[in-house]
């Protein structure tokens, strides 16, 4: 199974998922804000808000994707290589409004199932509505 998630929070690595593609990053990771030179290394960030390469200034980030900039290249096409490959493809608790995640969906080789409590962007391409809350459906999909 791979995990495709827009969450930041990490959730889904904390709790033990084994493949997570989170394509809009991790707010509990940084990176650096300007492409880094051989001075920037980040155990050597100067502390503060936010903490900065001591020789050019580059400043720390939370590497989350903000608005307006691409979702990370590696992290899309593993996604979509996975969707591409899917037999089944489980789309839970998103409007389908957001792309290029919203595009993944149909682009899957398999069936799609949404699980949503409200109609989406996505009930179009999807082979199975399912209406309700995430937390009481997808428990019910593991049982016998
Ligand atoms: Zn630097």
């Amino acid at each position: 199974m791979t995990l495709i998630t827009q969450n930041v929070d990490g959730l889904h690595q904390r709790a033990g998922s084994p493949e997570v593609l989170a394509l809009h990053g991790n707010l509990f990771e940084d990176k650096w804000f300007d492409a880094p030179k051989a001075c920037c290394q980040t155990g050597r960030a100067e502390p503060g808000s936010p903490p900065r390469c001591p020789a050019c200034g580059n400043m720390r980030r939370p590497a989350v994707v903000w608005f307006g900039e691409e979702l990370p290249r590696q992290t899309l096409a593993a996604a979509e290589a996975a969707v591409r490959e899917c037999d089944l493809m489980l789309v839970v608790g998103t409007s389908g409004v957001v792309y290029p995640a919203a595009g993944l969906a149909r682009m899957a080789a398999g069936k799609v199932v949404i699980v949503n409590p409200e109609p989406t962007e996505l009930d179009d391409p999807a082979h199975v509505m399912l209406r309700g809350n995430a937390a009481r459906l997808l428990p019910q999909l593991l049982e016998d």
